[in-house]
């Protein structure tokens, strides 16, 4: 009996309360400050190390240090942030929304900016290098007398 009557005021109070649930996708949920969403890399700052993939318990992340590309299987990430601990450069961060669902699997490439190429070295580029050295030198010898 005592259990009937549990079970009536419960049902009572569901029936006149508003529901828990979110009338998702229609209206946003609002995620904490602190959730751990979808993987997000600022690729203009990765100098393509690997240690994001060598730190990556999953194995979803994989650097191509000469394509200079960055990629994510997004369906292997596990959230746990052990990538965005370790990024030497801090260019990885957790965004609290989460991927997009999808049937397939989803692997994002991300490709850095190109290499500007180096400068060629000539001899009138080494002379020329040679020589501001020498004043540098020269320079910091008057400053010291
Ligand atoms: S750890 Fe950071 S800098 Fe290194 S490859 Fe990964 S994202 Fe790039
Ligand atoms: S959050 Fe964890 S599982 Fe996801 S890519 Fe980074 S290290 Fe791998």
């Amino acid at each position: 009996m005592a259990s009937i009557m549990k079970f009536t005021s419960f049902a009572l109070k569901n029936l006149f309360s508003k529901p828990v649930t979110k009338n998702y996708p229609a209206e946003e949920r609002e995620y904490p400050a602190r959730a751990r969403g979808s993987l997000q890399c600022k690729i203009e700052d990765c100098i393509f190390c690997g240690m994001c993939q060598r730190k990556c318990p999953s194995g979803a992340i994989t650097v191509d240090r000469k394509a200079r590309q960055w990629s994510i299987d997004r369906m292997g990430c596990v959230q746990c942030e052990n990538c965005v601990n370790h990024c030497p450069k801090s260019c990885l961060k957790m965004d609290v929304h989460y991927s997009e669902p999808d049937y397939n699997k989803v692997v994002t490439t991300l490709e850095g900016p190109p290499v500007a190429p180096k400068p060629e070295l000539t001899p009138e580029k080494i002379a020329e290098l040679k020589a501001a050295a020498a004043a540098k030198k020269a320079a910091a010898a008057k400053a010291k007398e």
